[in-house]
């Protein structure tokens, strides 16, 4: 029988702490009743992608609805993985979305009484955890090479039986003290591994909160719960770290709940309390009838890189998400229409526990809702800002004369029904670069259903009544009477009433106009347009058109 007490300081000789040492450093929190305290765990790879966001959103809200604290966690233990400045992404692409963390790293670096909070710099506490498992014979060091393991492996499979390192396969479970020494004092290398008391014929039940009840066969393997640089693995890192951190809620990705029996073995083994946990789905992606994980290789949008790219609005994103989290969110919406979106009560009983489809349109049609109840102002900076940062030569434009694009930017804005054009920053200058001459691409050809002469007529008639005093109406009146002259209907009723007796119809002849002024047949309405780009251009734009047509074949 080994003495586990000798072991265990055989083991870990500079391990002078003791469990009870950490658990009086870092008391339950002293927050009022139901506060959350949720977190984040990334590790540092320089790769954020979507479905961090979203369940970040999920942690975020929980705490910060019930008065907790989020905080941000570094899971460094891979080194390979390891990128430069990634915690600074982290941090700058949270905060991005509104979602700041209060513990943790931070802006403000590392902040809070429950830290350090890089797991590079909690040996210690892993150490001890793991020395005290080893001295109530839960753990042991287990000295197998990759080849021994294979061997292992090997042999399970001509027996039929199930691979890993449990029961009478795990050969270094029951190595005397003496053994063990042997291979100390010989420089073996070796990991901790748990000592299970598992046994999956019986099973476990545990609770998520999105997916309910749950049951799993009881975990017979023993895990390994620190690598051979005494670093552990996520499993061990996991417990060790939620307990002293005092989470209430783990938010994480589903992928963690085929080694949940593993995380409710470690709980119940160190005798602490088990936190509640959220196992949130994998975002999907329709593709023909079927729909697939979305993925890293295939999937740009994968990425929360490709929004920053493509100018998204955080805001929106966020709004867009939040309609995947929570199927009452839209219908909230629409009946708060100007509200925060944090004055919405998100709830983990209405999230959906099937996958999460990623629709791409329905993200674009937020944003454009989003961007449109934004005033010209907003839009203004944030496009400067973007800009700046991912097209330089459109921002010299666009910021050349603030007053003039913000006259832009206030088409159709601020009203009841303000239009929906935008849908990201960079759209800006398809929408709106005509008004810039540097970015004015004049067209090149005209409705094939008008005659060039008629063309021809409208365009140098226009000219000489181009007033760019006029108000709406008159701009209009003159456009009917314009048309009437030409043998087009004034009113549209009477063109519907008798197409035949007309060459087509005031229509036809703002159509004409708005090309000649915008080089498109789309675009913000046509008098705002001339009255923003003022006598000279709108003028000089059409005497062009007017060239383009008599040369063309139109
Ligand atoms: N580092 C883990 C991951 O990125 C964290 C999982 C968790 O939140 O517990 O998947």
């Amino acid at each position: 029988m080994t003495d586990n007490k000798y072991l265990a300081d055989l083991l870990f000789p500079d391990i002078d702490k003791t469990v009870d040492y950490f658990e009086e450093k870092y008391p339950p929190r002293n927050l009022a009743e139901g506060a959350k305290v949720t977190r984040i765990a990334p590790s540092p790879t320089g790769f954020i992608h979507i479905g961090n966001l979203f369940g970040a959103l999920v942690d975020e809200r929980l705490a910060h609805q019930s008065g907790g604290i989020f905080y941000l966690r570094i899971e460094d233990t891979d080194q390979k993985r390891k990128v430069d400045g990634a915690v600074e992404l982290i941090i700058d692409t949270f905060k991005r979305y509104g979602l700041s963390f209060d513990e943790g790293y931070t802006e403000d670096g590392g902040v809070g009484d429950y830290g350090p909070y890089r797991q590079r710099e909690r040996a210690e506490i892993y150490q001890t955890v793991a020395k005290h498992l080893v001295e109530k014979g839960l753990a042991y060091p287990c000295f197998c090479t990759e080849e021994d393991l294979d061997k292992i492996r090997k042999s399970q499979l001509e027996a039929g039986e199930n691979p890993g390192y449990y029961g009478k396969w795990a050969r270094h479970r029951d190595c005397d003290v003496e053994e063990i020494e042997r291979n100390l004092s010989a420089g073996k290398p070796f990991v901790l591994r748990l000592r299970s008391f598992g046994d999956i014929s019986k099973t476990v039940k545990a609770r998520d909160m999105i997916k309910g009840e749950l049951e799993f066969p009881e975990n017979n393997m023993d895990i390994i719960l620190l690598k051979s640089d005494g670093i552990p693995t996520y499993h061990f890192a996991h417990v060790v770290d939620d307990h002293f951190m005092r989470t209430t809620h783990v938010v994480r990705g589903e992928e963690w709940l085929s080694t949940f029996p593993w995380h409710l073995q470690l709980f119940e083994y160190l005798g602490w309390k088990l936190p509640k946990f959220i196992h949130t789905a994998h975002m999907l992606k329709q593709e023909g009838t079927g729909k697939r994980k979305l993925s890293k290789r295939k999937d740009p949008e994968f990425g929360i890189e490709y929004y920053n790219k493509n100018g998204f609005e955080p805001e929106a994103v966020k709004e867009y998400l939040m309609t995947v989290l929570n199927s009452n969110f839209e219908e909230w919406r629409l009946q708060n229409k100007d509200k925060d979106i944090d004055e919405f009560k998100f709830t983990v009983n209405k999230m959906s526990s099937s996958g999460a489809l990623f629709d791409m349109d329905k993200l674009i049609d937020v944003s454009k809702n989003v961007i449109s109840k934004m005033d010209a102002e907003t839009v203004y900076e944030k496009v400067s800002e973007w800009t700046k940062q991912y097209d330089p030569e459109f921002y010299l434009y666009f910021t050349a004369n603030p007053d003039y694009t913000k006259e832009i930017l206030s088409i159709g804005r601020g009203g009841k029904k303000p239009r929906k054009d935008i849908a990201v920053w960079s759209g800006v200058k398809e929408y709106m670069g005509f008004f810039f001459d540097k970015y004015f691409v004049p067209a090149e050809s005209f409705p094939e259903n008008l005659a060039k002469e008629d063309i021809v007529a409208v365009l140098s008639k226009y000219v000489s009544i181009f007033d760019p005093v006029d108000d709406q109406n008159t701009w209009f009146d003159k456009i009917k009477v314009l048309a009437g002259d030409l043998g087009f209907a004034s009113e549209m009723k009477d063109y519907k009433q008798n197409p035949d007796a007309y060459k087509g119809s005031v229509a036809d002849i703002a159509m004409i106009l708005r090309i000649a002024v915008t080089g498109k047949t789309m675009s913000p309405d046509t008098y705002s347009v001339m009255r923003i780009l003022g006598a000279e251009k709108v003028v000089s734009r059409i005497l062009a058109a007017l060239d383009i047509v008599r040369k063309g074949e139109n």
